[in-house]
């Protein structure tokens, strides 16, 4: 009896430890599919969660601070790059720069530049402008974002323009931010071209480099551009503007930002960037 019962005992101790033998190498190939399942969804996921990840503490300042030596560096490698830099957006003197900064909130300088030309063949001062008339410039823009209230503000300000300042631009930012459709980075853009003011309009791929960067960390781009005319070098501040634009528009774009082509890749502090093994300020 007691046989019988350490034999049944003995036979449901091998069994259990032939089925735990058997069930072992099924359960962790199992659990190694999934793993690797899930390493596989990781990997595929990586660098975009990891360039949000960068950007989420590059928002919050958290990067390393840019020496002197640094930002020097970075300004003279766009100048050497690019010793000229200029606004994409076509125009012929004050006024249509005007018009075309203002074309172009929220829409883009190729888009403005298709437009353009066909309205300023037709009204290339305030005067014609205004003549023209808000339905025929309607009519001319409607291929730009916004196009209604942007025809009315064209109008508004060109008479503007004739009532208070002689059918000139003003050289002044008060008089420019006064004017229907005129905000700050628009006042901004026609006294640094049209005037050669040192100033620096801050648009979304400036706000974008500046904070991805930690160049000029800022929760708003009134912040951005008060850094960055604390930090740009004074011979570089003329040019900044459209160096950071461009390096926004074509090389730190917003989605996948082109570390590997970029001049000031081994400088910058974004952590999310493909390139960090490069040796610091190494000269280009
Ligand atoms: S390395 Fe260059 S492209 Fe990449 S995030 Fe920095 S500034 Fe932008």
């Amino acid at each position: 009896m007691a046989r019988k019962t350490i034999g049944k005992t003995t036979r449901k101790t091998a069994n259990k430890a032939t089925s735990k033998a058997a069930k072992k190498p099924i359960k962790a190939r199992i659990k190694k599919r999934i793993e690797a399942a899930r390493k596989g969804k990781a990997a595929r996921l990586k660098p975009a969660k990891a360039r949000s990840k960068a950007d989420a503490k590059a928002a919050h300042g958290a990067l390393p601070q840019w020496t002197k030596a640094e930002i020097e560096e970075a300004f003279r490698r766009f100048a050497a790059a690019n010793p000229n830099p200029s606004t994409e957006l076509e125009h012929a003197d004050p006024f249509t720069l005007l018009i075309s900064v203002v074309l172009s909130a929220q829409a883009t300088d190729a888009g403005v530049n298709k437009a353009t030309p066909a309205l300023f063949a037709l009204a290339d001062t305030p005067e014609k402008m205004v003549k023209l008339g808000e339905a025929r410039v309607r009519d001319l823009i409607k291929t730009i974002g916004l196009y209604r209230t942007k025809a009315k503000n064209v109008i508004a300000l060109s008479r503007g323009l004739i009532e208070k300042h002689g059918g000139q631009v003003p050289h002044d930012r008060a008089a420019l931010e006064a004017l229907p459709g005129v905000g700050r980075k628009t006042a901004n853009v026609v006294l640094n071209v049209a005037f050669g003011e040192p100033t620096i309009a801050v648009d979304t791929h400036i706000f974008r480099v500046g904070n991805r960067t930690g160049l000029a960390v800022g929760k708003t781009p009134l912040d951005v551009e008060l850094k960055l005319m604390e930090v740009v070098p004074q011979k570089y501040m003329l040019h900044a503007h459209h160096w950071l634009i461009l390096h926004g528009r074509y090389t730190c774009v917003a989605r996948r930002p082109l570390c590997e082509k970029c001049i000031i890749a081994d400088l910058c502090k974004w952590p999310g960037k493909t390139t960090a093994h490069l040796p610091a300020t190494a000269s280009r």
